[in-house]
Order: structure tokens, then sequence, then C-alpha cells
């Protein structure tokens, strides 16, 4: 019989995030779901995705959507193409929209507010926003207009990793968490998250990411393996100490279920793009809860090229619903009602935490 996990000090952590024995993760897989399970339920919460803008001022190293992509054709969809997807959407069952893009000025304040009004007033899906980082004025509008949700992963907790692969603009602060405690104290749920396996990431920031997610009570935690975009700087950068590979990013979910008991947690597509069989399936048994199907319109998700083979590029938002269905059903789930807005049981608090994760009572019997 394996050993059962140890409590989830920094130590622990790392040991776990080396292992690679399939026999010695067998606990930790188990006790992910039991505490998924626990926490936030059996249901699978979809959340349908719009990619609203491929256009980018920003030139990280890592996206195929920088500014340096000159072989993309650009395209950013009109306030009644959004809202056409927005119904689609809600027609599919979804509780929820996720307007994703590019950092993009052409994405307006006044532009955005007014499409978010008009997908609650028409459809009261919740809205999410995943548009990079923006002046507090912009997120203010938006949480007015009634936007419930805002995503901006930290993608790494190294300061000098995400320096070298996040070039700031000129003059702009450089500061993902102070935006995320911004959103936070605006009102918003906040989502981040990470990718596994970037070049020059060591397991010991690694570690620390995870920590991150829990000192932020972060609502939302995206985690999906790098996949390298040979038409961007990280293209042919050898890879360094954590792999960008399934087993890994496993890990590094099942990891944040114990720290994050409540929060809502995908199956991200990157995964299933790395194991389009079995990668979701493996995502959803090993701490996640939610699922980001694409509703983006055909010919413009072929442009929204962040790297390339992207999982489901070529499925309908109807066979994507299909497809998902019979997935979650098979393994015994249900897919979630309603908005699938983040739980609180109100027994933790930002003060409660600590990096020692002995204090929480949910960890507490590892
Ligand atoms: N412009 C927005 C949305 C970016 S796309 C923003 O910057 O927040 C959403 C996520 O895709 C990014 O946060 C990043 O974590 C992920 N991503 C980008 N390039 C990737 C790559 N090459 N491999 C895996 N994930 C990637």
């Amino acid at each position: 019989m394996p050993s059962r996990p140890e409590p989830l000090d920094r130590p622990a952590l790392l040991g776990w995030l080396r292992e690679t024995d399939p026999a010695a993760l067998e606990p930790l897989w188990a006790r992910a779901d039991a505490v998924r399970q626990a926490a936030v339920g059996d249901a699978v919460h979809l959340r349908g995705l719009i990619e609203v803008s491929n256009i980018c001022v920003r030139s990280c190293h890592y996206c195929g959507l920088r500014k340096e992509s000159a072989h993309l054709t650009r395209y950013r969809m009109r306030p009644e193409e959004i809202l056409a997807c927005a119904r689609e959407a809600a027609a599919l069952g979804y509780g929820t929209v996720v307007l994703q893009g590019g950092e993009d000025p052409g994405l307006t304040r006044e532009g955005i507010a007014g499409v978010v009004q008009r997908i609650k007033a028409e459809t009261g899906l919740a809205v999410t926003l995943s548009l990079g980082e923006r002046s507090d004025a912009d997120l203010e509008a938006w949480l007015r207009a009634g936007a419930d949700r805002y995503l901006l992963r930290f993608e790494t907790g190294d300061p000098e990793l995400y320096r070298r692969i996040h070039p700031g603009l000129p003059g702009g602060p450089q500061d993902r968490f102070g935006q995320l405690r911004r959103l936070r104290d605006l009102g918003y749920e906040i989502g981040t998250g990470i990718m596994v396996g970037l070049p020059g990431q060591s397991w010991e920031s690694l570690a620390g990411d995870l920590f991150r997610f829990q000192e932020l009570d972060a609502d939302m935690i995206g985690i999906g393996p790098f996949l390298a975009n040979p038409r961007t700087p990280l293209g042919a950068a050898p890879v360094g100490e954590v792999p960008n590979d399934e087993l890994t990013t496993l890990k590094a979910i099942a990891l944040t279920r114990l720290l994050c008991p409540e929060a809502n947690i995908p199956s991200t597509t990157a995964l299933a793009t790395l194991d389009p069989a079995a990668g979701r399936e493996l995502g959803l048994l090993r701490g996640a809860n939610v699922v980001m199907p694409n509703v983006t319109p055909a010919p413009y998700r072929q442009l929204y090229e962040i790297y390339p083979g992207k999982a489901c590029v070529n499925e309908t938002a109807t066979a994507c619903r299909g497809c998902l269905e019979g997935r979650i059903a098979a393994l015994g789930r249900s897919v979630g009602k309603g908005p699938g807005e983040r739980r609180r049981s109100g027994k933790t608090g930002m003060a409660d935490r600590s990096d020692s994760m002995v204090r929480n009572p949910i960890l507490a019997g590892l």
C-alpha cells in the first residue's frame, strides 16, 4: 500500500511535485478527488468561452497573439457577434460566458461595458472578463455594467522569469498581483493561474505559485501546461527543471485543490491539447470541477492561435456541448446548473491562511 500523504508545508509540496512514481501518487489523486467532492461537489460547471479579439499590444514571449506575430490575420468581434455567441451559450445551458482576448485597446471601456450590459439584460448569464491588464477605470466601469468575474493569470510568480517573458509596456506598471487585489477590492470574483513547465521555471517557484493561489484566496485557478509556439521567442527554448507535461500539470492541479478546496478549477484546454483522448477527464478526476468549452465562431477560432494544435478548434459549439456532456456523464458526474459561483463555507478567510497547511482543517488529516 502506498503511504499516506503528509501535511502540505513547503517541503511536502515540493516532494509531491517531484514525485513521478505512479503508485506513490495514488494517494494524492484520491485525496484531491475527495476534497473536490466534499468542497465543491460533483457538478462540472461549463463556461462558454468567447475569444473576442486576437489583437494585442503586448509582446509576451510565450503567446502566439503577441503583436510581433505578423502572419496572423487579426480580428475583433463586433458587439452583435459577441451577443449572438452569448445567446448560443445560454441556449446550450451554460451559466457563464467568458469574454477573453488579447490586450486590445480597441476593446474600449464603453464598448465592453455596453456588451456586458446587454448580455446580462438579455441572457442573465454570469459574465467573466479576461482582457489582460486594464486601467482601474475600465475595471470599475465593467463592474458597474454587470461583470461578475475577472481572469488574469499571473503566469509565474518568479519575478525575474516573469519580467523576461512578459515585457512591460513603456511606462506601464507590471503588476498582475496588484491588479488582482484591486479586482477583489472592487468586488469581482477573481481568477488567476499559471503555466506549468515554462522554460526557466524551477520547482521552488512552482511550489511558491501554488501557495500564492491560497494567499490571494483566488476564486478560480487555471493551470495548464506551457505549450511551445514555434512562432514565439520561447518556441525553441529548452524545457528547464519543470517538465511541461501532463503528469506535472495534474500534480499542480491536485495540490491546488488541496490548498484551495473551494476554488473553481478548470480542466484546461491546454491540458486537453496535450492529451486529446483523456486530458480533460484526468483533470476532472484529479481536482478540477470546471470546463470552458469554446463558443467562438469557427472562422475566428482558428485565428486565436495562442499555441498550435489547440484542442477542439474545429468543433461547433453544439457538438462540443454534446461531447462534453457524454464525457462528464461517463465520469459519474453531472453538468452544473446556474452560474457556478465560488462557494464559501465561511470557515476560512484570508486572515486565517498561512504558508503552513497544517492549520487548514481539510488538510489537517493528510
Ligand atoms: N490577454 C489575456 C488573455 C491571454 S490568453 C491575458 O494576458 O491575461 C489566456 C492564457 O493563455 C494566458 O494567461 C496564458 O496563461 C495562456 N497561454 C498563453 N500562451 C500559452 C502557451 N504558449 N502555452 C500554454 N498556455 C499559454
